[in-house]
């Protein structure tokens, strides 16, 4: 069974976004990215199921500017056979994605897409669910276990409150949460190898899809400051504070 895994490149978790002076987005000039925390989680899951012979091949997938290369590059350094690379620098919406990611399932025919249940930069979770339903196919999300068995695959959901186990009739698209896996770091010799794996290069227009946004971004605006915290001498002093304050009554 092959595996499609799209992974987005996207700012580093480790950076502050610092938001740009006219309000119009995040400033990403010198910042670092990385490949979006919980598409590092489906690529890991995508090797174990390789490990297990459950999957054959694993075919990384990205959308995004000619250094999302890089993204693909750490992908296949970790396990993926072969990556492609969707190159555009326009900003594409989930929805977009979801088309593109659909053409390419058509040509690939992936028994199992495993993708992230969010990109920590538009923080959409809408992409595998837009995908599942141009493509007709059942969804897993936000995953804590995959088990593949026959022509199904059995995922445990992180619901509120508990957890939910759907049993999904393959082909099928599965989105990671946090507590599925811990992602390998590639090693020396695997990031060598990676540099020979294959990466197809490709246009939205190659896919005819029409990638034009179909929403604005009115304004970004920075978290409100925290205020400073004021020592209080007593517990009566606290309940007068909170009471000034307003936060009981
Ligand atoms: P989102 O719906 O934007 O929160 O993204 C959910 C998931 O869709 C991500 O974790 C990725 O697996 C996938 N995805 C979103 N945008 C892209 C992109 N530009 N290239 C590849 N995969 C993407």
């Amino acid at each position: 069974m092959k595996l499609l895994v799209p992974v987005k490149r996207v700012i580093d978790f480790n950076v502050k976004p610092r938001v740009k002076a006219d309000g119009s987005g995040v400033d990403l000039a010198n910042v670092k990215m990385s490949m979006n925390p919980f598409d590092e989680i489906a690529v890991e899951e995508a090797i174990r199921l390789k490990e297990k012979d459950v999957a054959t091949e694993i075919v990384a997938v990205s959308i995004g500017p000619a250094k999302a290369q890089e993204t693909l590059r750490t992908a296949l350094a970790m396990g993926a056979d072969r990556a492609i690379l969707i190159q555009t620098d326009a900003e594409v919406e989930p929805l977009a994605v979801a088309k593109l990611l659909k053409k390419v399932a058509d040509e690939e025919q992936p028994g199992l897409v495993v993708m992230g249940k969010q990109a920590i930069d538009d923080d959409s979770n809408q992409t595998g669910q837009m995908l599942a339903a141009l493509l007709g196919w059942a969804q897993g999300t936000f995953a804590s276990k995959v088990e593949v068995e026959g022509d199904h695959v059995s995922v445990t959901r992180e619901v509120d409150g508990g957890l939910e186990t759907v049993k999904l009739k393959l082909p099928a698209i599965v989105t990671t949460d946090l507590r599925l896996n811990e992602p390998r770091y590639a090693s020396l010799p695997n990031i060598m190898k990676a540099k020979s794996k294959p990466l197809a290069q490709k246009r939205p227009e190659d896919y005819g899809v029409d990638i034009a946004p179909r929403l604005a971004t009115v304004k970004v605006t920075e978290p409100a400051k925290r205020q400073a915290g004021v020592k209080v001498g007593s517990v009566d002093e606290l309940i007068a504070k909170i009471k000034e304050t307003g936060v009981i009554a």
